[in-house]
């Protein structure tokens, strides 16, 4: 067909159609909703937001600042309709959402390039260029042919996903390198309990406030095998010692001797800036799990980059099936974009889109493809989604740790370091934008 087929008429899919659209290429955006709707969505417009109303801090420092003006500079409906609804929000860019939404939907529907079909597309196309987004609640026949598409292993519909710290807030005069009984090098950084810290951090986990689930998420019992940190805690105070916080084998350097307790990071991404806590999958809320693991040795002044969640969220396994330009590895004519890629996120998701459809619109304009580095946050997202080393792949917000670096020695505030990371990016997206 002569048209390029967006599913979704999410954040990812209506910024996709834009992309498509203003380069004067026909789209037919497929939409079930109202037809069929998820059990998160609860209107029928496009790109609906299905919880806050927040698109997160406004400024360039801050990485999802960065991300918003890469994207205002690459054209972005999802940016344009975010300004034009703006509503008052302190460092935030907060909308309306129905105004927000209602604009989506008017420009999606008043735009003639853009065709809406309203169903629920059951099979993946072979025979043109497509682009799916359907997003992190994706189910029934989508999710079964992206299932068969990628090989079950390669689909996920579960989030279990432990705290992320950058290593540069850690304090590593606390911390030692080493991998328990010395096997396999000193990958992991670990954190030693004294048995009175231990105490303490235990008695404020198991009395930390958890996340209301979504009415929908209640009756999943996919995470028997999964349990959250806090739930191990609450069996006793020793639990932990036999599980995660296992000390055996993991002597102090300078000592030898073995530590009450230890909480082990992994590292989570190839350039090292970034490490997971090993085994702390949690529903505790997010202010929570900045108090309760600050108390770990060593993480006091951690940043966390991403907090640990436990959700209902669908996404495929990006590292083994996606390239940087999001493209499906064995099918270069099919895309996906959205939260399905790995990504968390409104804004990111909408940048995945954003992405999806410029190469999109490349492809069939019988371009190459567009690669942004990961000196920008748009590549920071999509190297770390295709790219990502760990087998236990997990969706990712935008941060600064996903990056890459300056390169410089000298030390510099956050605030100083981040600006000169947010021109180096802008830069980068000027060059592109002249080129597509
Ligand atoms: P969606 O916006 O969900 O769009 C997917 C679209 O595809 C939907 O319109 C759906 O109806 C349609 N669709 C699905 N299957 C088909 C099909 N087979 N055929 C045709 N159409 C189909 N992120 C935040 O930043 N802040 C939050 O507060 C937040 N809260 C969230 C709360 C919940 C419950 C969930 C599940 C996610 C939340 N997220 C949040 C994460 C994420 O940013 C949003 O889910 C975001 O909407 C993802 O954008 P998307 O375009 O990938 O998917």
């Amino acid at each position: 067909k002569n048209s390029v087929l967006v599913i979704g008429a999410g954040l990812a899919g209506v910024e996709a159609a834009y992309q498509l659209s203003k380069r004067n290429i026909p789209v037919e955006l497929a939409e079930m909703r109202p037809l069929r709707s998820s059990p998160a969505h609860h209107t029928d417009l496009f790109a609906e937001l299905v919880c806050s109303n927040s698109f997160r801090a406004a400024n360039v420092e801050n990485a999802v600042g960065l991300l918003k003006e890469e994207m205002r500079r690459l054209d972005s409906l999802i940016m344009q309709g975010a300004d034009k609804h703006r509503v008052p929000a302190g460092g935030a860019l907060a909308v309306d959402r129905t105004s927000f939404s209602q604009w989506i939907t008017d420009k999606m529907t008043n735009n003639p390039f853009i065709t809406i079909v309203h169903e629920e597309v059951t099979t993946i196309p072979t025979d043109r260029l497509c682009i799916i987004a359907t997003g992190p609640l994706t189910d029934g026949a989508m999710a079964e042919q992206i299932q068969q598409l990628t090989g079950e292993a390669y689909f996920h519909f579960h989030d279990a996903a432990a705290p992320i710290v950058t290593f540069d807030s850690l304090d590593m005069t606390k911390i030692y390198r080493a991998a328990r009984y010395n096997k396999g090098g000193a990958d992991y950084l670990n954190c030693p309990f004294t048995k009175d810290e231990y105490e303490i951090f235990w008695k404020n986990l198991i009395t930390a406030e958890c996340a209301e689930l979504h009415e929908f998420e209640k009756d999943d019992t996919v995470f028997e095998g999964c349990m959250p940190i806090e739930v191990m805690a609450g069996r006793g105070m020793e639990t932990m010692r036999f599980g995660p916080l296992k000390p055996v084998g993991l002597p102090l350097p300078e000592t030898q001797e073995i530590p009450y307790a230890v909480v082990q990071l992994r590292q989570d991404n190839s350039k090292g800036t970034l490490y997971n806590i090993v085994g702390f999958q949690t529903h505790l809320k997010f202010p929570e799990q900045k108090r309760v693991f600050s108390l770990i040795p060593g993480l006091e002044k951690a940043e966390f980059v991403r907090y640990g969640v436990m959700h209902r969220n669908s996404y495929i396994n990006s590292p083994a099936v996606l390239l940087p330009t999001l493209q499906y590895k064995e099918n270069p004519y099919l895309f996906f974009a959205g939260q399905l890629t790995g990504v968390e996120g409104y804004l990111e998701s909408a940048a995945m889109g954003l992405l999806a459809g410029i190469n999109a619109a490349q492809l069939y304009m019988n371009k190459d493809c567009i690669r942004f580095s990961s000196q920008t946050a748009i590549g920071g997202l999509s190297h770390y989604i295709s790219h990502h080393p760990n087998t236990n792949f997990q969706p990712m917000n935008i941060n600064f740790g996903i990056i890459e670096p300056l390169g410089v020695k000298k030390k510099m505030k956050k605030k100083e370091k981040n600006m000169f990371l947010a021109q180096r990016a802008l830069q980068e997206i000027d060059t592109i934008k002249g080129k597509i």
